[in-house]
């Protein structure tokens, strides 16, 4: 067994999966030699349904890589929706994007430079990073001098493509990398960058509405991944950030990130989709409760002090909400339709009142490198909650479908042995 990089570092935390037989890789080779064939948790077209069945342990061919690729080893991933949502087969399939039989999901992961493609300048063999999950072609006018996420190449990497992290190797194009904040461990490297990406892109992505200092903005799902992230960001830019829970023991977590104020939405009922604006009686009744969450904003933000920005994600039950208590000019970003795609508004309160209704979508490559330099800088923590198994990994999906997951990010270890201390 090799466990030295050939630069003289230890790989000792490289050593093979140890989760029993089935998951028992065999030898670490040595740094830089690419063995042809891998373990990854495919899916199948005929799989598609609970991750815990649509995802199984396959031997597949090591992926090759052209000029401008880099094929990392895989030392922890991150867990996140796009797995979900891969697995389900919804809102679309994977293969009906990549139209390739098998689909290895993950679109977060942090690992080790194992072979590079001969146009890559940047990295060596060896490096430690990040990888980050926007890919695109780089020859379209967007992508030079535009902003590549409104490329039409640009696909996610993981969920669009067919190769992502949830395996021993992965290739990816070397516009992807990132550093690894080397004071952090394999699983909190590996589990922040689509999270934060996106909450980035969301805050900081569409001009004139970016955030300022003393700003306020309301967050849903604050103490999960988007919102963790999301959070610290609102507070390292100097503005308010109010939380949205499910459940008082998410409180002090979503205060400790730095909220201003945070509303628990069970307390209140005014969710789903906008009823009919023509039963008067049913509409009027629905308005009378969403005024009542606005008034709970107004204790952290002050009396008919509405917040600047809303960022929204669980979709159908609270979009109507959202476009109703942002202020006047302000903007409703959205990422996302968690618990439905049919958003409903009332248009009278938007166009009377000129607000921003904006699609966002993960983040380009300058985004999501300033968004790595807070964490690098230590500005921003990945929020790691709970660090699984190789052989956990459709579990860690299932519990996050069904909402049970610790507040934060969650990661799985692939090739590094064992959860490393919380630094
Ligand atoms: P998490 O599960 O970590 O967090 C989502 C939070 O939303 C939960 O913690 C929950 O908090 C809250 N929530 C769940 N159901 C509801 C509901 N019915 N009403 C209000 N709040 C609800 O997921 P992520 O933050 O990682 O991702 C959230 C969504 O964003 C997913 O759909 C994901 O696919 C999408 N996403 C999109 C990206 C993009 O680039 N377009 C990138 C990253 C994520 P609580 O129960 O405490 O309210």
């Amino acid at each position: 067994m090799n466990r030295n990089s050939g630069d003289g570092r230890s790989l000792s935390n490289c050593v093979p999966l140890t989760a029993k037989d089935l998951y028992e890789i065999g030898e670490i080779p040595p740094l830089g030699h690419v063995p042809k064939h891998m373990y990854a948790w495919v899916i199948r077209r005929e799989r598609h349904g609970d991750p815990e069945s649509a995802m199984q342990v396959e031997v597949a061919d090591t992926p090759g890589i052209g000029p401008s690729d880099v094929l990392v080893m895989i030392m922890a991933v991150g867990v996140n929706y796009n797995g979900i949502w891969a697995a389900l087969g919804q809102p679309v399939s994977p293969f009906d994007m990549h139209r390739q039989s098998q689909h290895i999901a993950g679109s977060d992961a942090a690992g080790i430079i194992w072979a590079l493609g001969d146009q890559v300048k940047k990295w060596k063999v060896g490096d430690e990073v990040v990888i980050h999950c926007h890919q695109d072609d780089g020859d379209d006018v967007e992508c030079n001098g535009g902003d590549p996420m409104f490329s039409p190449s640009q696909k996610i990497w993981g969920y669009e493509t067919p190769d992502g992290s949830f395996a021993q190797f992965a290739r990816v194009q070397s516009r992807q990398l990132l550093h690894r904040p080397t004071h952090l461990s394999w699983e909190e490297s590996a589990c922040y960058t689509l999270t934060l990406g996106t909450a980035y892109r969301m805050l900081f992505g569409h001009p004139p509405h970016v955030i300022r200092p003393g700003q306020n903005v309301l967050v849903w799902g604050a103490a999960g991944g988007l919102g963790s992230m999301a959070v610290q960001l609102i507070t390292e830019a100097g503005a308010n950030a109010i939380g949205v829970v499910s459940n008082e023991a998410k409180r002090d977590y979503v205060m400790s990130l730095g909220a201003k104020g945070v509303i628990n939405r069970k307390h209140f009922d005014c969710w789903g989709q906008l009823p009919d604006i023509d039963e008067t009686a049913k509409y009027s009744d629905y308005m009378k409760k969403v005024r009542r969450f606005g008034r709970a904003i107004w204790e952290t933000t002050g009396k008919s002090n509405d917040v600047d920005i809303v960022l929204e994600h669980p979709g159908e039950v609270t979009f109507p909400v959202s476009c109703f208590i942002v202020k006047r000019g302000g903007m409703v970003v959205f990422c996302a339709g968690t618990s439905g795609y049919n958003l409903t508004l009332d248009a009278r309160f938007v166009w009377m009142r000129q607000k921003r209704v904006q699609g966002s979508h993960f983040a380009n490559f300058h985004q999501v490198w300033e968004a790595n330099r807070l964490v690098s800088e230590r500005r921003i923590d990945p929020c790691l909650s709970e660090t699984f198994t190789w052989a956990e990994i459709p579990h860690a999906h299932r519990k996050m479908w069904r909402n049970q997951h610790l507040p934060g990010n969650m990661a799985a270890l692939v090739q590094a042995n064992s959860a490393q201390p919380m630094n």
